[in-house]
């Protein structure tokens, strides 16, 4: 079949590339096998295709922030949630602690105190801790297609080291942008971070958002087009960290990178794509990870910007 041999024999053309560093924050992240590499593509229409490492699981980490925030914009609003959090790239790294000038807020939901605000706004305003980590951890499930699972031992290493989040999350209170303990919310988003995914799951997640809110397995409408659209948008402007504008020009595809190596793009209308490959790159992208969605907007012609 031309999909999976394509798969592999884009995994193997890159399995030499060797550069990067795992990260070194938490041991559960420093101490996985840099090697590991997998791939996988969905289609809008349900098709779904892997290659390589496809059953490893990985924490999502910061891609869980694009579905957080689509759960907070479908559970909210999107004018509630606008009020908390912004829309434009922050230029800083990002776990900064910075806010935008006169109003308070985070720039947008893909750094930390973004996705901080975000999650405190899940389900409503006298949610508790725990509901708000169902939310997230239901609707990832809804997504994926099976029964998604937070990896405690990352979580715990998580919050054994959560200084900077709790700052944050100060910060955000002290301003009235999120209104529960910092501790709480914190430990909310950690536990967010903490889901464990594979490449299959990344892939149809991002075919969800690509569709515009329809799961292209189940045919069942799990967002409002409304919200996939605003979520990619804000993906593409901020979502690769710092490299967001070079990532539009050369690669072309609304994605979103963690820090174990996972990568997730959702091209609307069209297809979601997995990637992960635990070695990082300056901005704290997968580096294969990177190779992997390069070479597959140029193959596969996927740059959203081209015209024919
Ligand atoms: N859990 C990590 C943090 O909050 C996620 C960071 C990331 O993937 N960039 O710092």
């Amino acid at each position: 079949h031309p999909v999976p041999d394509y798969l592999h024999s884009l995994l193997e053309s890159l399995e030499s590339v060797r550069e990067g560093e795992v990260a070194q924050y938490i041991p559960t992240l420093a101490t996985a096998e840099p090697d590991r590499f997998g791939v996988a593509l969905a289609t809008v229409t349900g098709r779904l295709h892997s290659a390589g490492d496809d059953q490893t699981e990985f924490t999502i980490q910061s891609i869980s922030k694009p579905f957080s925030y689509a759960a907070a914009l479908s559970d909210r609003g999107v004018d509630a949630v606008d009020e908390m959090v912004g829309l434009n790239p922050s230029g800083e790294a990002f776990n900064e602690l910075s806010l935008e000038e006169d109003s308070h807020r985070p720039d947008n939901a893909m750094i930390n105190a973004g996705a901080l605000a975000t999650h405190q706004l899940l389900v409503g305003p006298y949610a508790g801790r725990q509901e708000r980590i169902d939310r997230f951890v239901d609707l990832m499930s809804l997504l994926a297609g099976r029964s998604l699972r937070i990896d405690r031992e990352s979580y715990e290493a998580e919050m054994d080291t959560a200084d900077r989040n709790l700052a944050l999350g100060h910060m955000l209170r002290s301003h009235g942008i999120i209104h529960d303990r910092a501790e709480d919310v914190v430990a909310g988003y950690i536990a967010q971070c903490s889901v464990l995914v594979t490449v299959r799951d990344l892939a149809v997640m991002g075919a969800c958002l690509a569709s515009g809110g329809v799961h292209p397995i189940s045919g069942e409408r799990v967002l409002p087009s409304l919200v996939t659209r605003q979520v990619m948008s804000v993906m593409s402007s901020s979502g690769m960290y710092d490299a967001a504008g070079e990532w539009l020009a050369n690669v072309g595809i609304p994605a979103k990178s963690g820090v174990a190596g996972g990568l997730l793009g959702a091209l609307p209308g069209q297809v979601g794509i997995g990637v992960f490959s635990p070695r990082l790159d300056e901005h704290g992208n997968s580096v294969r990870g990177v190779e992997v969605c390069r070479r597959m907007s140029e193959d596969l012609r996927l740059h959203i910007m081209e015209a024919d």
